[in-house]
């Protein structure tokens, strides 16, 4: 065994030394360099207090070992942020495809819906040619029941019928009379529909007027009675008027 004295063994990164000299319990054995002890006194004094010898060779490599475990783990810690750093950026464009597909999608959607808003109004203007003007006398508690009803009837000639198309709301009405659109086919029946509602409506009020005449005429003949009766019962007999 060469001789190193501790403080060149400590330069160099070692942790026994060796002096050649016998120690106090004259062993010729290498030294700790941390504490300078003898390594055979170390030996016997661990198997008198029961601590196998080997303890201090497992202790001396735990320190090769917990040193080469964290070079370990830092390595894998690395690996680990270099695969998070990855994963990120894959999520990152999978996100900005997924945008751009919504984007592309929401494109096509509003496209479509306005081609198809297109082709109604389109439909619409080709139905609105096949309707003729014509005019109705209605009265304004009827109106709407009109329009909604010459409505519902060029609607099932044509579905592609609006329904401004047919009641016209913009043109005036004149008097009574209001401007409809509807087919040749249908405008016979639905003036004489609206004029018979006219008409049905002129005899109500012609009905209510004589109910009420009836009831006005009922109440003064009543009233008149029981005046009769007061007048017959408050009179002595015989007193003259
Ligand atoms: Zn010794």
């Amino acid at each position: 065994m060469d001789v190193i004295d501790r403080q060149t063994a400590r330069s160099n990164g070692l942790t026994h030394y060796f002096t050649g000299r016998e120690c106090r319990n004259h062993h010729i054995a290498e030294r700790y360099v941390s504490t300078g002890s003898c390594v055979e006194c170390m030996q016997e004094h661990a198997l008198k207090t029961k601590i196998h010898p080997s303890a201090f060779t497992k202790t001396l490599s735990s320190v090769d070992a917990a040193f080469l475990s964290e070079r370990v783990t830092a390595r894998n810690e690395l690996q680990a942020q270099r695969i998070a750093v990855q994963q990120k950026r894959l999520a990152l464009i999978e996100e900005k495809a997924a945008i751009r597909a919504r984007e592309i999608a929401y494109k096509e959607v509003g496209r479509a819906a306005r081609l198809a808003a297109i082709a109604r109004q389109e439909a619409g203007r080709k139905a609105a040619t096949k309707l003729t003007r014509y005019w109705v006398q209605v009265g304004a508690a009827h109106m709407d029941a009109v329009r909604a009803y010459a409505y519902a009837k060029a609607k099932m000639r044509d579905p592609d019928v609006l329904f401004e198309d047919v009641a016209a709301l913009k043109l005036q009405a004149r008097g009574t009379s209001i401007p409809l659109f509807g087919h040749m086919e249908d405008i016979q029946s639905n003036i004489e529909w609206a004029a018979a509602l006219y008409r049905n409506a002129g005899l109500q009020a012609a009905q209510l007027a004589a109910v009420e005449a009836a009831r006005v005429k009922r109440d003064a003949e009543f009233a008149q009675m029981i005046e009769d009766q007061a007048a017959q019962n408050g009179q002595p007999e015989g007193d003259p008027l």
